[in-house]
Protein backbone atom coordinates (compact mmCIF):
# COMPACT_ATOMS: atom_id res chain seq x y z
CA UNK A 1 0.00 0.00 0.00
CA UNK A 2 1.21 3.60 -0.85
CA UNK A 3 2.66 4.79 2.65
CA UNK A 4 0.16 8.01 3.57
CA UNK A 5 2.16 11.15 4.97
CA UNK A 6 1.70 11.54 8.61
CA UNK A 7 -0.01 15.12 7.73
CA UNK A 8 -2.64 13.73 5.78
CA UNK A 9 -4.30 11.23 8.88
CA UNK A 10 -3.49 14.32 10.98
CA UNK A 11 -6.55 16.54 8.82
CA UNK A 12 -8.59 13.33 8.87
CA UNK A 13 -8.28 12.76 12.46
CA UNK A 14 -9.12 16.70 13.09
CA UNK A 15 -11.90 16.97 10.71
CA UNK A 16 -13.49 13.92 12.14
CA UNK A 17 -12.93 15.56 15.85
CA UNK A 18 -14.56 18.76 14.68
CA UNK A 19 -11.27 20.87 15.37
CA UNK A 20 -12.14 24.33 13.83
CA UNK A 21 -10.86 25.03 11.27
CA UNK A 22 -12.08 28.90 10.67
CA UNK A 23 -12.23 31.13 7.59
CA UNK A 24 -12.38 34.63 6.10
CA UNK A 25 -15.43 34.95 3.64
CA UNK A 26 -15.91 38.62 1.57
CA UNK A 27 -19.30 39.73 1.00
CA UNK A 28 -19.36 41.98 -1.30
CA UNK A 29 -22.82 43.45 -2.74
CA UNK A 30 -23.75 46.57 -4.97
CA UNK A 31 -25.58 48.71 -1.91
CA UNK A 32 -29.50 47.15 -2.07
CA UNK A 33 -28.17 43.59 -2.73
CA UNK A 34 -29.54 42.42 0.61
CA UNK A 35 -26.17 42.02 1.95
CA UNK A 36 -27.68 42.26 5.61
CA UNK A 37 -30.73 40.28 5.35
CA UNK A 38 -28.92 37.16 3.99
CA UNK A 39 -26.41 37.46 7.21
CA UNK A 40 -29.83 37.86 9.47
CA UNK A 41 -30.81 34.39 8.15
CA UNK A 42 -27.45 32.63 8.49
CA UNK A 43 -27.79 33.80 11.76
CA UNK A 44 -31.39 32.86 12.51
CA UNK A 45 -30.14 29.02 11.37
CA UNK A 46 -27.24 29.14 14.04
CA UNK A 47 -24.80 29.60 11.81
CA UNK A 48 -21.57 30.47 13.87
CA UNK A 49 -20.44 33.69 11.87
CA UNK A 50 -18.28 36.92 13.45
CA UNK A 51 -19.70 39.82 10.61
CA UNK A 52 -17.00 42.30 11.64
CA UNK A 53 -17.66 45.99 12.59
CA UNK A 54 -16.04 48.11 10.01
CA UNK A 55 -14.83 51.97 10.03
CA UNK A 56 -16.28 54.38 8.25
CA UNK A 57 -16.40 58.50 8.01
CA UNK A 58 -20.08 58.69 6.46
CA UNK A 59 -22.58 60.19 8.31
CA UNK A 60 -24.63 57.73 10.26
CA UNK A 61 -28.13 56.82 9.05
CA UNK A 62 -30.98 57.31 10.78
CA UNK A 63 -31.94 53.38 11.45
CA UNK A 64 -28.21 52.84 12.10
CA UNK A 65 -26.59 51.80 15.53
CA UNK A 66 -23.29 52.52 15.87
CA UNK A 67 -21.06 49.90 17.29
CA UNK A 68 -23.30 47.29 15.52
CA UNK A 69 -23.71 48.97 11.87
CA UNK A 70 -20.24 50.48 11.61
CA UNK A 71 -17.97 52.50 13.81
CA UNK A 72 -18.45 55.52 12.46
CA UNK A 73 -15.54 58.20 13.31
CA UNK A 74 -13.73 61.32 11.65
CA UNK A 75 -11.61 61.26 8.59
CA UNK A 76 -8.70 62.38 11.48
CA UNK A 77 -9.33 58.96 13.08
CA UNK A 78 -10.05 57.13 10.38
CA UNK A 79 -6.54 58.36 8.94
CA UNK A 80 -4.46 57.74 12.54
CA UNK A 81 -6.30 53.99 12.09
CA UNK A 82 -4.84 53.45 8.80
CA UNK A 83 -1.12 55.00 9.31
CA UNK A 84 -1.01 53.14 12.68
CA UNK A 85 -1.40 49.50 10.49
CA UNK A 86 -4.42 49.03 12.14
CA UNK A 87 -6.27 48.05 9.17
CA UNK A 88 -6.36 45.01 6.85
CA UNK A 89 -7.21 47.24 3.85
CA UNK A 90 -9.84 50.43 3.71
CA UNK A 91 -10.87 52.23 0.49
CA UNK A 92 -13.08 55.15 -0.56
CA UNK A 93 -16.52 54.78 -1.53
CA UNK A 94 -19.16 57.34 -2.92
CA UNK A 95 -17.05 59.75 -1.32
CA UNK A 96 -16.38 58.34 2.18
CA UNK A 97 -13.53 56.46 3.46
CA UNK A 98 -14.14 52.85 4.74
CA UNK A 99 -11.71 50.29 6.79
CA UNK A 100 -11.67 47.33 8.04
CA UNK A 101 -9.91 46.58 11.54
CA UNK A 102 -7.57 43.71 12.05
CA UNK A 103 -8.22 43.40 15.77
CA UNK A 104 -11.50 41.29 15.71
CA UNK A 105 -10.67 39.35 12.53
CA UNK A 106 -7.76 37.47 14.66
CA UNK A 107 -9.74 37.41 17.35
CA UNK A 108 -12.78 35.51 16.22
CA UNK A 109 -10.52 33.08 14.06
CA UNK A 110 -8.89 32.62 17.77
CA UNK A 111 -11.93 31.79 18.97
CA UNK A 112 -12.70 29.06 16.10
CA UNK A 113 -15.43 31.38 14.63
CA UNK A 114 -15.74 32.10 10.34
CA UNK A 115 -15.23 35.69 9.81
CA UNK A 116 -17.52 37.72 7.34
CA UNK A 117 -15.96 41.02 6.13
CA UNK A 118 -19.31 42.78 4.42
CA UNK A 119 -17.05 45.46 2.65
CA UNK A 120 -17.17 46.38 -1.58
CA UNK A 121 -14.72 45.31 -4.68
CA UNK A 122 -11.48 47.66 -3.99
CA UNK A 123 -11.25 46.06 -0.53
CA UNK A 124 -12.37 42.64 -1.78
CA UNK A 125 -9.34 42.85 -4.26
CA UNK A 126 -6.95 44.05 -1.66
CA UNK A 127 -7.78 41.34 1.48
CA UNK A 128 -7.54 38.69 -1.46
CA UNK A 129 -4.17 39.94 -2.51
CA UNK A 130 -3.00 40.31 1.07
CA UNK A 131 -4.32 37.00 2.80
CA UNK A 132 -4.28 33.85 0.42
CA UNK A 133 -7.26 31.31 1.29
CA UNK A 134 -10.03 34.42 1.70
CA UNK A 135 -13.22 33.23 0.30
CA UNK A 136 -14.70 35.64 -2.57
CA UNK A 137 -18.51 35.92 -2.60
CA UNK A 138 -20.67 38.94 -4.26
CA UNK A 139 -24.40 38.67 -3.68
CA UNK A 140 -26.23 40.30 -6.68
CA UNK A 141 -29.81 40.94 -7.25
CA UNK A 142 -31.29 39.64 -10.44
CA UNK A 143 -30.86 43.13 -12.10
CA UNK A 144 -30.09 46.57 -12.54
CA UNK A 145 -33.51 47.66 -12.16
CA UNK A 146 -34.39 45.68 -9.37
CA UNK A 147 -31.30 47.15 -7.45
CA UNK A 148 -32.69 50.35 -8.61
CA UNK A 149 -35.97 49.67 -6.72
CA UNK A 150 -34.76 48.65 -3.72
CA UNK A 151 -32.45 51.50 -3.35
CA UNK A 152 -35.62 53.52 -3.86
CA UNK A 153 -37.57 52.11 -1.65
CA UNK A 154 -34.88 52.30 1.13
CA UNK A 155 -35.43 55.93 0.94
CA UNK A 156 -31.68 56.64 2.56
CA UNK A 157 -30.33 58.20 -0.13
CA UNK A 158 -30.37 62.03 -2.36
CA UNK A 159 -31.52 62.07 -5.38
CA UNK A 160 -27.99 62.78 -6.70
CA UNK A 161 -26.29 59.82 -4.28
CA UNK A 162 -28.51 57.23 -5.54
CA UNK A 163 -27.57 57.93 -8.90
CA UNK A 164 -23.74 57.74 -7.40
CA UNK A 165 -24.30 54.65 -5.73
CA UNK A 166 -26.19 53.30 -8.93
CA UNK A 167 -22.85 54.33 -10.92
CA UNK A 168 -20.80 52.32 -8.57
CA UNK A 169 -22.93 49.43 -9.09
CA UNK A 170 -22.06 49.05 -12.42
CA UNK A 171 -18.70 49.31 -11.76
CA UNK A 172 -19.44 46.89 -9.00
CA UNK A 173 -21.39 44.03 -10.66
CA UNK A 174 -18.76 44.48 -13.91
CA UNK A 175 -16.15 42.92 -11.63
CA UNK A 176 -17.97 39.85 -10.58
CA UNK A 177 -15.45 37.51 -12.65
CA UNK A 178 -12.97 38.20 -9.98
CA UNK A 179 -14.69 36.61 -7.30
CA UNK A 180 -15.31 32.72 -6.40
CA UNK A 181 -18.84 32.65 -5.62
CA UNK A 182 -21.78 34.56 -7.05
CA UNK A 183 -25.16 34.59 -5.40
CA UNK A 184 -28.20 35.75 -6.78
CA UNK A 185 -30.32 37.53 -4.03
CA UNK A 186 -34.03 37.44 -5.94
CA UNK A 187 -36.50 39.36 -4.96
CA UNK A 188 -39.23 36.93 -2.84
CA UNK A 189 -36.41 33.98 -2.77
CA UNK A 190 -34.43 35.86 0.23
CA UNK A 191 -33.96 31.64 2.07
CA UNK A 192 -32.60 30.35 -1.48
CA UNK A 193 -29.90 32.82 -1.35
CA UNK A 194 -29.06 32.33 2.40
CA UNK A 195 -29.14 28.19 1.83
CA UNK A 196 -26.43 29.30 -1.04
CA UNK A 197 -24.28 31.14 1.39
CA UNK A 198 -24.73 28.28 4.03
CA UNK A 199 -23.62 25.61 1.74
CA UNK A 200 -20.88 27.59 0.67
CA UNK A 201 -19.31 28.18 3.64
CA UNK A 202 -19.79 23.72 4.83
CA UNK A 203 -18.30 23.36 1.36
CA UNK A 204 -15.47 25.60 1.74
CA UNK A 205 -14.68 23.74 4.87
CA UNK A 206 -14.15 20.41 3.49
CA UNK A 207 -11.51 22.54 1.21
CA UNK A 208 -8.19 20.53 1.38
CA UNK A 209 -4.69 22.70 0.67
CA UNK A 210 -6.28 26.06 2.55
CA UNK A 211 -3.11 28.67 3.42
CA UNK A 212 -2.39 29.07 7.05
CA UNK A 213 -4.42 32.66 7.68
CA UNK A 214 -1.64 35.61 8.48
CA UNK A 215 -2.68 38.76 8.85
P1 LIG B 1 -22.78 51.73 2.82
O1 LIG B 1 -22.37 53.17 2.88
O2 LIG B 1 -23.92 51.51 1.87
O3 LIG B 1 -23.07 51.17 4.19
O4 LIG B 1 -21.54 50.90 2.27
C1 LIG B 1 -20.99 51.18 1.03
C2 LIG B 1 -20.10 50.02 0.61
O5 LIG B 1 -18.93 49.98 1.44
C3 LIG B 1 -20.76 48.66 0.78
O6 LIG B 1 -20.44 47.89 -0.37
C4 LIG B 1 -20.11 48.10 2.01
O7 LIG B 1 -20.09 46.68 2.00
C5 LIG B 1 -18.72 48.64 1.86
N1 LIG B 1 -17.93 48.63 3.10
C6 LIG B 1 -18.35 48.69 4.38
N2 LIG B 1 -17.30 48.64 5.21
C7 LIG B 1 -16.20 48.54 4.45
C8 LIG B 1 -14.81 48.41 4.73
O8 LIG B 1 -14.35 48.40 5.87
N3 LIG B 1 -13.97 48.33 3.67
C9 LIG B 1 -14.41 48.34 2.38
N4 LIG B 1 -13.51 48.23 1.43
N5 LIG B 1 -15.71 48.44 2.08
C10 LIG B 1 -16.59 48.54 3.10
Amino acid sequence: MTAVPEAVFEEIEARAAGVPRPRIFVLSAAAGAGKDSVLAGLRRRGVPIHVVVTYTTRPQRESEVAGVDYRFITREAFERLRDNDELLEHAEYAGHFYGTPKRPIVEALARGEDVILKIEVQGAATVTRKVPGVVLIFLSPESLEELERRLRERRTESPEQLQRRLAAAGRELARIPEYDYLVVNRRGYLEQAVDQLEHIIAAEHCRVNVPPIRL
